[in-house]
């Protein structure tokens, strides 16, 4: 037995894609303080592929096998060349580099003995295995090899000290292949290896992953991926410490990332979970990889080659190792086999019969599903084993299927299992609810159901087409705070520019305390667009949108927003424009909620605003909009409250401007009324052309909100509206109405006198009753009216109700303006939040 001390690693193909990355993995392992290292190599990224491509073409079409020969062989010269190189001497000629020469002879040599084969399958087109396996394992061997030169050269450069040397695993690890595939003839290998890597044998030793012999000492591979279970046959036989699995991403995820953009690092995991995930088509590691380390506790560690700075994962013994679900995984292409009839209730040995009949036509069975009832017994295999599996079945059971009891076979191909994993699930209440609850929600039909008696798995086959779907929905639902939020901003001006900052200046305290996590991933203006994959570094929006942004296209930009690997979406409308509120429609019917100070839509159309509720209703979507009324002020949360505990609304007035309610604040009919119009749309109180404000049609809009609200159903003509904006003074531009709007103030003045001398004040008040009259206008009102006593730009409003009736109910305070409104809109998708993760 070989002692302890050493240390196993293994590269696999795309940590050896070229000639950066072998210098990378150089200098991981010249860096490492431990003096033995054995070190287990895939072949070249692709390589493995192209050379099963080439035995395909022998069979089929030999012509193609030298110029894809030749490809091959440049590739792996132009790395030797970049790695061994030592430049071009001026007449042409290289220098002599001894290592460098023998390697691209032994090169050669292969490539010729490859051609060889290569040929000779092309003859009989058709390859036995044992030539498949001899062309397949060439790869392994070159790496191997230019990985150790390389390793030689550097080690000397460096003064390392660091002596390297391969070795061909198929004088070392001796298989036998069985119907469970390739098993480890341990004495064999135990030997070759006391051999190997005798007592005093030092320093980094490459060795081919993937490569073995058979018990005849002929060439065999382990398999797809076989390098990871190499590794850890090499492990258990050096009895190493740990094994280390050096990949492209930064250990085993709660997902493939290349199809959930979300998934994330899974720190510790047991074996049986590493095993299950893989089992499951997780490619990050091969699921015999486990049993050799199991036996011995061999810690294997999954790490990134090119960030070594991660921690990666920890594959061991399951204690220490956090329950719960581990990851989300898919099988893509199974068949689906339903057995259906009543002759196989009761009937012992159905279900033997069955598989031994797939076992005998060599058809793996993924997973079973039998009914309580024994009516039917669903399966699935794989996709491949598709279109044989009927006959196969019905040759099993030709005699039921005669006599009638068996009915009917189904087979359903193009399906996909999709599953998740981890230790003790059955321990947690509701994870199957949830797996298939998010389905549900996603509008993925489940075809067949297993739960794995180990309980670490729960299996589900769905439609292949809806396998990312599926993926992303699970892995959400399991793995994102049930908060996390994808939402779209519209208009980025000033509330909605506010709001983006605020957003940024509290995310991660929302984050921490609450588990709340918004993630603004979209920003459009009315020609414009920026879309981020993750979310918008909202630190900088500003200058990002700036630098970055695409021609506007709605349809992009909600699909963008509803991503269908985060679990809700919002879009925030923060313009005020019509257009924008006649999308909502459309986005409900997606499930997108809707928040917005935007006044549009709840005050356009009935029509519209009826059709606009029915959807949003029966898509589960929301829709929330405060801030159409009083900015952040309580007031429609108010009216609702009050209406929802039973009160009932006599009626509602109110200062619902601010800007009227300044300039009603400040007039006093010493100063012109013009020139206090003037100067607040300067000081910026007013919008850009005072005739929006003093149209009064803001203020009718939101009695209109208010109205329908409390169940009343006005359309804006039905609204008596007082403008002040004389007639006549309607065109024009706003400086010339404001010269104009002077003809007009010894009106103005005469109104205050007259309020003045009847103990009155003068304000612009909306007021609506329970049996629907609405007037908007300015209004003379006693001295000691509770309007009379506001501060600026306060809004205002009084509720009379069955409860508050003889002391109404006010709500009061500011009611306009951009941080305010911004935070009322924020308030908003705070509750948004909270309706959406209610059960946490
Ligand atoms: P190597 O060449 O190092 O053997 P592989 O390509 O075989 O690497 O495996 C690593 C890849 O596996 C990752 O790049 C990733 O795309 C994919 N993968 C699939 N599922 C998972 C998962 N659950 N965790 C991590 N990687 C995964
Ligand atoms: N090179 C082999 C393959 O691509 C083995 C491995 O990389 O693990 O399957
Ligand atoms: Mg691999």
């Amino acid at each position: 037995m070989a002692q302890n001390g050493w240390q196993v690693h293994k590269f696999g193909g795309s940590s050896l894609a070229d000639a950066h990355c072998f210098r990378q993995v150089a200098d991981i392992l010249l860096s490492a303080s431990a003096p033995r290292q054995a070190v287990v190599v895939s072949a070249m990224g692709g390589v493995t592929d192209a050379l099963l491509g080439l035995v395909a073409v022998a069979e089929h079409t030999p012509g193609q096998i030298a110029p894809r020969l030749d490809a091959l062989g440049a590739r792996y010269r132009a790395t030797v060349d970049d790695l061994l190189g030592d430049g071009e001497a001026t007449d042409g000629q290289r220098p002599p580099n001894p290592v460098r020469d023998a390697l691209l002879e032994s090169f050669a040599a292969d490539l010729s003995d490859a051609a060889d084969v290569l040929q000779a399958i092309s003859l009989v087109r058709a390859a036995a295995d044992r030539s498949r396996d001899l062309v397949a394992g060439f790869g392994e061997l070159w790496s191997a090899r230019l990985l150790a030169a390389y390793l030689e050269q550097e080690s000397a450069a460096r003064n390392a000290g660091r002596s390297a040397s391969w070795l061909d695993a198929r004088e070392l690890i001796v298989v036998e292949h069985g119907e469970m595939g390739p098993g480890v003839l341990w004495e064999r290998s135990r030997a070759n290896a006391r051999q190997c890597f005798a007592d005093d044998r030092e320093g980094i030793v490459v060795v081919t992953g993937f490569i073995a012999s058979d018990p005849d000492g002929l060439h065999t591979t382990l398999g797809r991926n076989g390098s990871d279970y190499s590794a850890s046959i090499l492990a258990a036989l050096l009895a190493a410490d740990a094994i280390t699995i050096w990949t492209d991403v930064d250990g085993v995820m709660s997902a493939d990332p290349n199809r959930v953009p979300d998934a994330t690092v899974i720190g510790d995991l047991s074996y049986n979970e590493a095993m299950e995930l893989a089992y499951f088509g997780a490619r990050v590691i091969h699921p015999q990889t486990m049993s050799p380390a199991i036996e011995r506790s061999i810690p294997i560690w999954i790490r990134n080659t090119f960030n070594t700075a991660a921690r990666g994962s920890r594959i061991g013994r399951s204690d220490g190792v956090e329950k719960g679900i581990k990851g989300v995984t898919s099988v893509d292409d199974v068949a689906l086999v339903n057995l259906e009839g009543a002759g196989m209730i009761g009937v012992p040995g159905t279900a033997d019969r069955l598989f031994g009949a797939l076992r005998d036509a060599g058809i793996s069975v993924i997973l079973i599903s039998q009914a309580s009832s024994e009516h039917s017994i669903c399966f699935a295999i794989p996709g491949r084993n598709g279109g044989e599996v009927e006959a196969v079945v019905r040759q099993a059971f030709h005699g039921e299927l005669e006599q009638g009891l068996i009915q009917s076979i189904e087979v359903q191909e193009n399906c996909s299992i999709i599953a998740v994993v981890g230790d003790g699930m059955a321990g947690l209440a509701g994870i199957a609810a949830k797996f298939f609850g998010t389905f549900g929600a996603a509008g993925i039909s489940v075809k067949a159901i297993a739960q794995g008696s180990s309980e670490r798995n729960i299996s589900a086959v769905i439609a292949r087409e809806d396998v990312t779907r599926a993926l992303r929905a699970a892995h959400s639902g399991f793995y994102l705070s049930a908060k996390t939020i994808s939402v779209g901003l519209v208009g980025p001006g000033h509330v909605g520019g506010a709001l983006l900052d605020q957003i940024a200046a509290e995310a991660r305290r929302l984050h921490d305390e609450f588990a709340l996590d918004f993630r603004v991933r979209a920003i459009a203006t009315s020609t414009r667009m920026h879309l981020a994959e993750r979310s918008v570094e909202l630190a900088n929006w500003r200058s990002i949108f700036e630098q970055d942004s695409e021609p506007l296209d709605w349809k992009v930009f909600a699909a963008h927003v509803n991503a269908d690997h985060l679990p809700h979406a919002a879009i925030v409308d923060c313009s005020a424009s019509d257009d924008v509120a006649n999308r909502y429609l459309d986005w409900f019917r997606d499930g997108i909620h809707v928040v917005t100070p935007n006044k549009k839509a709840q005050s356009g159309p009935l029509e519209y605003y009826d059709r606009l509720h029915r959807e949003r209703r029966k898509h589960n979507a929301h829709f929330l909009y405060e801030t159409t009324v009083g900015a952040a002020l309580p007031i429609i949360g108010t009216l609702r409250d009050l209406r929802q505990t039973g009160d009932e609304i006599i009626s509602i007035e109110g200062v619902f401007s601010g800007t009227l309610a300044y300039l009603f604040n400040v007039f006093d009919a010493r100063k012109p009324f013009s020139t206090i119009v003037r100067e607040a749309r300067d000081a910026g109180y007013t919008e850009p052309d005072p005739r929006d404000d003093l149209s009064g049609m803001d203020v009718a809009r939101k009695v209109i909100i208010l109205a329908r609200e409390m169940g009343l159903r006005l359309e804006l003509a039905d609204l008596t509206i007082e403008s002040l904006v004389p007639d006549g003074l309607g065109g024009g531009s706003p400086d010339e109405f404001l010269v104009a709007l002077k003809d007009y103030d010894d009106v103005m003045a005469r109104r205050w006198q007259q309020a003045s001398e009847a103990g009155q004040i003068l304000r612009y008040v909306g007021r609506l009753d329970k049996d629907g009259t609405a007037t908007v206008r300015l209004e003379a009102l006693p001295a000691d009216h509770a309007f009379s006593n506001m501060n600026l730009t306060d809004n205002i409003v009084r509720y009379v109700s069955r409860r508050y009736h003889d002391n109404p109910l006010v709500v009061q305070g500011p009611g306009a303006g951009p941080a305010v409104t911004a935070a009322g809109v924020f308030a908003d998708l705070l509750r948004l939040a909270t309706y959406l993760g209610a059960s946490r």
